[in-house]
């Protein structure tokens, strides 16, 4: 036995606890626990992508019109034109599908910003009505257009919510798509943040919210190798080039990663990999996804890793004509087999 070893075995227990805990935590992530957060139902897809569709490419093509309407250039609350212009884009766009829009107002700096929410209820009360939420952020980072982040979520949800307008809904279940403003700093984890916002909004009223999922960052894809990057420990688990699509969630929203990836295995041909870990990870709670577990709600991230992929991410150069809108199209046909699972919808 070393000094060292033998000095901490001389400690009490009391004291050897609090000081061990961490490195036995990482100690058994690198070992069988490390696995285990990578381990998920299904096979994902592997080589060439099938032929295209016609209703792929016509999906692609109004994903295309909608994030270059939206995140042709910044949108935030320093830039609070282009933001009202990028929610009313969305309002009028939804509107069009037919259905009737709410805004959620509130202030922030002084200044008026809203989530936009369409909803799909089944015929129970409201009461009786368990709520499915997709939500993706509508605001750029400052200093970025923002197109792949989060003109691609944005444009999905708008997409999803035009297939699944008319799905017949089980009484018990509600499915809300919703516009989140104010993701991106200086508001993230903040009060004014518009997911915590909606969040604190539907727990106060004593809503159950079954399952979130945040689209965050979804239009950027590489076969390359080398293309992908991850978190230490994590880059020994993972393929390296950046064609998949993220399932993230935390320990606490485990089994509906595992539920939303079994899904899309199941009716995507598209490369997916999944991941459900401690939140001290970096990357696990950086979406709207944080908000509906602050209370306690099961909420995940849908993703293509954002940072540790994107060579534009937060930048002038996260403009319309990065994004792999087929791709995005594969993606988004696949999530609304999730979303009709999850709120059963025939
Ligand atoms: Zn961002």
């Amino acid at each position: 036995m070393r000094p060292f070893f033998r000095r901490l075995a001389g400690m009490g227990g009391a004291i050897l606890g609090p000081v061990l805990a961490p490195v036995l935590g990482i100690v058994a992530l690198a070992g069988g626990g490390l696995g285990a957060i990578a381990a998920m139902p299904g096979v994902s897809h592997k080589g060439p992508l099938p032929v295209w569709t016609a209703e792929e490419r016509e999906l692609a093509a109004r994903l295309r019109t909608h994030v270059t309407a939206i995140a042709s250039t910044e949108h935030n609350v320093v830039r609070h034109r282009e933001l009202e212009e990028a929610a009313r884009y969305i309002d009028r766009t939804l509107s069009g599908y037919g259905f009737a829009v709410k805004s959620q107002e509130f202030e922030a700096d002084g200044k008026p910003v809203r989530n936009l929410e369409v909803s799909i209820a089944g015929k129970g009360s409201e009461a009786q009505r368990d709520i499915i939420v997709v939500g993706a952020h509508y605001d750029s980072v400052i200093g970025a257009p923002g197109a792949n982040d989060n003109g691609s979520g944005t444009a999905a949800v708008i997409e999803l919510a035009r297939s699944l307008r008319g799905a017949a809904l089980p009484d018990t279940k509600e499915l809300k798509l919703v516009l989140f403003v104010n993701e991106e700093p200086p508001y993230f984890k903040s009060e004014q943040m518009g997911s915590h916002v909606h969040a604190r909004d539907l727990a106060s009223r004593g809503r159950k919210v079954t399952a979130m999922l945040s689209l965050e960052t979804i239009g950027y894809y590489s076969d390359e190798k080398g293309s992908q990057h991850y978190p230490p420990p994590l880059d020994a688990l993972y393929p390296d080039a950046g064609n998949f699509i993220g399932f993230v969630g935390d320990m606490g929203s485990r089994s509906l990663v595992h539920q939303a990836i079994a899904a899309f295995r199941k009716h995507a041909a598209f490369p997916s990999e999944g991941i459900a870990a401690p939140s001290a990870i970096p990357g696990i709670d950086w979406s709207d996804h944080w908000a509906y577990r602050q209370y306690g709600y099961p909420a995940i991230m849908i993703t293509d890793t954002a940072p540790y992929r994107y060579p534009h991410y937060h930048t002038a150069q996260d403009t319309p004509d990065k994004i792999d809108y087929e791709r995005t199209a594969r993606v988004v046909k696949g999530i609304e087999a999730i979303v009709r699972e999850l709120a059963g919808a025939r």
